[in-house]
This record gives structure tokens, sequence and C-alpha cells, in this order.
């Protein structure tokens, strides 16, 4: 087994970590539904927010050149670049010219995305994660599991170890609180070294140039208010026409992601502090792909809450890091394949294709629809493995003939049982039923 598959099944391995990232993942969901609970026009919020961004798209042109005059006014400067190679040419050269070596970044999928960390390294420049959990996977040399919480795959045991051999913590040392105290020490002293701070963009608001950067740790605005060059780096879907409909969007995004009602800090940045320089790139890296394209456009709606990793039965028990890219879930799954279809083909795949990913997106993304289309597309470009395309043709066969269909179920409760299968042998789940569900139910109403 290779991608996704193989990856996820080395995750399975470990009974006790698939039942414990399946709980905590599955706790933050439940944080969601409580939250959403207590707005009773949520619906009509979530429809909101889908057509406020199906109008952005529809006039994604407009609107950026709008929030280019519009940042350019107020003392910022914007650049464009086509893809992550050419962003992290652009964030480097800000950097060189200046002669930054020391850069602290809070939390952008869109850099894990480019991999800047690796291209700044790679030019000698020192990259510090200011996130607490982008920090910590940071120090392993892993890519974020999650898009929400980067390091929600490890346990406080396993940060307590790495805090000792990393920042000299004491050892045994795995109380949350204090792990927190000896990171913000440790960052605290990177904060006033740097040269330059570096931001994602939640949103960027049409009509005033600004950008709007939302975290509960509030190392955006340390990592933006004390060095003197401040870089924004955005993906050309992240634009909102005005403040108004900005509002619409930071209702949903907290109380979908962790069940807030609002993150901690909501930063509003319009142009650089006095005496301080401001930068803005604007990356496409395969939007515009998607926006030609009808059947996935809505996947550019994201606003990366992480509901749909959080609700997703693949996701909870495979981990994030089985997903193989920098953004994983079912949003991860439907945007990978447009970069590079070959290598993401088994991502589609990834999926129980339940729905539920479909029912907890704040800006309803029909992700499933999108997945099951991938799949065809996917077998029509021939992109499918040969074991995949067999299966699929025996199963289309099978699933069309009730006869054949019986067989097939008595077959299985007969050897499936004596089949060496390594998902059923490494996982604790029950033993299949003798008896199919229809005879259960028989024999229970009988029994009545
Ligand atoms: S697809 Fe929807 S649920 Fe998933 S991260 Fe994006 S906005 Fe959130």
């Amino acid at each position: 087994m290779t991608g996704h598959a193989g990856r996820a099944a080395a995750f399975v391995g470990n009974g006790a970590r698939l039942h414990w990232h399946d709980q905590a993942v599955w706790f933050v969901r439940n944080k969601r539904d409580v939250a959403r609970g207590f707005i009773p026009e949520w619906e009509e919020l979530r429809s909101l927010g889908s057509q406020i961004k199906a109008h952005t798209l529809s006039r994604l042109p407009e609107y950026l050149e709008q929030f280019e005059r519009n940042a350019a006014a107020a003392g910022a400067k914007v650049h464009w670049a086509r893809d992550a190679e050419e962003h992290n040419r652009i964030v480097h050269g800000l950097l060189r010219e200046r002669r930054v070596t020391r850069l602290v970044k809070s939390k952008s999928m869109l850099t894990e995305e480019c991999h800047l960390n690796e291209y700044l390294e790679a030019h000698g420049v020192e990259v510090v994660d200011t996130d607490l959990g982008e920090r910590i996977v940071q120090f392993r040399r892993e890519p974020p599991s999650h898009i929400v919480m980067p390091a929600i795959h490890l346990k406080k045991e396993e940060i307590g170890e790495l805090f000792h051999e990393r920042l000299g913590t004491p050892a045994g040392l795995s109380d949350p609180r204090e792990l927190t105290e000896a990171a913000r020490v440790h960052l605290r002293e990177k904060f006033l070294e740097a040269q330059a701070g570096l931001t994602g963009v939640n949103f960027a608001i049409a009509s005033t140039g600004g950008v709007v950067v939302c975290t509960n740790e509030g190392n955006a605005d340390l990592g933006t208010s004390l060095p003197p060059l401040h870089i924004a780096c955005m993906g050309v879907e992240k634009l909102v026409p005005s403040p108004r409909e900005l509002a619409v969007f930071l209702r949903l995004l907290a109380r979908s992601a962790t069940g807030q009602p609002i993150t901690t800090y909501t930063s509003h940045f319009h142009g650089p502090r006095p005496g301080a320089q401001m930068h803005i790139v604007i990356v496409d890296h395969g939007r515009s792909r998607i926006l030609g394209r009808p059947e996935f456009r809505n996947a550019l709606k994201c606003i990366r809450c992480a509901a749909c990793l959080n609700t997703c039965p693949v996701y909870r028990r495979s981990g994030g890091h089985s997903y193989g890219v920098a953004v994983a879930g079912p949003i991860g799954s439907v945007l990978a394949p447009h970069v590079d279809a070959k290598k993401h083909a088994g991502l589609p795949f990834a999926s129980s294709l339940c729905g539920s990913c479909s029912d907890v997106c704040p800006v309803r993304i029909d992700l499933h629809h999108q997945l099951f289309a991938w799949r065809g597309e996917l077998a029509r470009r021939g992109l499918l493995s040969w074991h995949k395309r067999l299966v699929s043709r025996v199963a289309a066969w099978v699933l069309a003939r009730t006869w054949a269909y019986r067989i097939a179920g008595k077959l299985l409760r007969v050897f499936g049982p004596h089949v060496p299968n390594p998902w059923t042998r490494q996982r604790d789940l029950p033993p299949m039923p003798r008896q199919s569900f229809r005879a259960q139910w028989r024999k229970r109403v009988r029994a009545r």
C-alpha cells in the first residue's frame, strides 16, 4: 500500500493512538455543535457566508484590483505570485534586500503549502514559527497535522520530552500550563531578536485594503509590532468585499473551528505602523485553475476552519500526516489533485462519502460531491491504480445484480473472518457478524 492508504495503515497500526486521536478531534467537533446551538440563525448565516463567497469569486479580478489600490493607498506594497516558487522568491527577496536573517512567523497554511520555511532556511534565514502548535511540529521537523491544531497528533508527554530536549525543561514535565510557560519564555526571546514578522491572512477586505488575522495566542500581533517589516501572505480567495461581510465570517469561523464564539485576537492591519513597512504577497498557486472549473469552484470558498477535518471519520482515524499535503482532510483531498492529480490521485478516496463534511462546512461547500466528482475524473484520466480499477469494476458488476450481491454477502460472511486483512487485523474492530442485518432483524421481530 502506498500514498494515503499506506501512511494511514501505519497510523491505524497503533490502536491506542488511533482511539485517542479520534476522541480528541471528535471532542472539538462536539464543541462546534454546542457553539452552533447558541445561534438560532446559524443555517441562514452559513447560506449568507456561502453566497458572499460565491459573489466575491464571481468578481474576483475586480475585487483583487480594488484591494491592491486600497492597500497601496494605506501604505502597503502588494506583490503577485503565480505559484509557490514565485511566492518564496518574493518573500526571500524582501528579506534579502533588508539583510534580514531572523524571521518570526505566525500560522499560515499558505506558507506550509509553498514550503516557505524550507526555502528560507536553505537561504540562510532562521524562521521561527510562533504559534505554539506550529513551533512544536517545527522542532520535530514535521508538517502540521491539522489546520487549526497543528500538533493534535501528539500527547502532552511527547511534548514534554521534546521540550526537555530542545528547551531544557525538567525531564518528565508534562503539565500543559508549565510547558506553555516554557514555550512563552523561549518565544519572547525570538520575538525580541526578530528583524521581520510574517503572517498569514484570514480575510482581506477589498474596500479598505486591510487584512485580518485571527489567532488565539496573540503571536501575530507581537510578531508584527516589534520588527520594522511585516510581510502578509494570502491566497487570492481570501477576499471579502467590505467590513460588513467580514462580520459574517468572523461569526462562522471560530465557532466552526474550535467552538469559541470568536478568536481571542482578531487583528486588523491597514497599512504599516509608523516607521515600518508592510508587504502583501497575493498567491495563485492553482487557485485560478479551480476557479475556471464550475464543478469545483466552491472549494475556493473555504475559510480553513477545519470543521470538515474534525467530523471526518477517515481523518479522525488516519491522522493528518497520512494525507501527505499541507491541508489534510476532506478539503485537502479536494484541493490537492488540482495541483498534481497524479501525485494525489489517492486522496479523493480517503473518504467514506458520508457527507458529514458538507453538513458542517460553514460556507456550504459540497465537499463529498466534489470528492466523488474527482474519483470519476481520475478514472477518466486513467490515473487510478490497476487494483482500484479492478475492484471498482467487480463491485459495479456485483452491485448491479441482486443475486450476485446476495451471494457475495454470504461468501463474505463465511470466508471474510478467515481472510488475512491488514486493516481488520490491526484495528480492534468487532468481528464481522455471522448473519446479515436482515436475518438479525427478522430474528429480533420474531422473538418479540
Ligand atoms: S471546507 Fe468548509 S469545513 Fe472544511 S475547512 Fe474549509 S470552510 Fe472549514
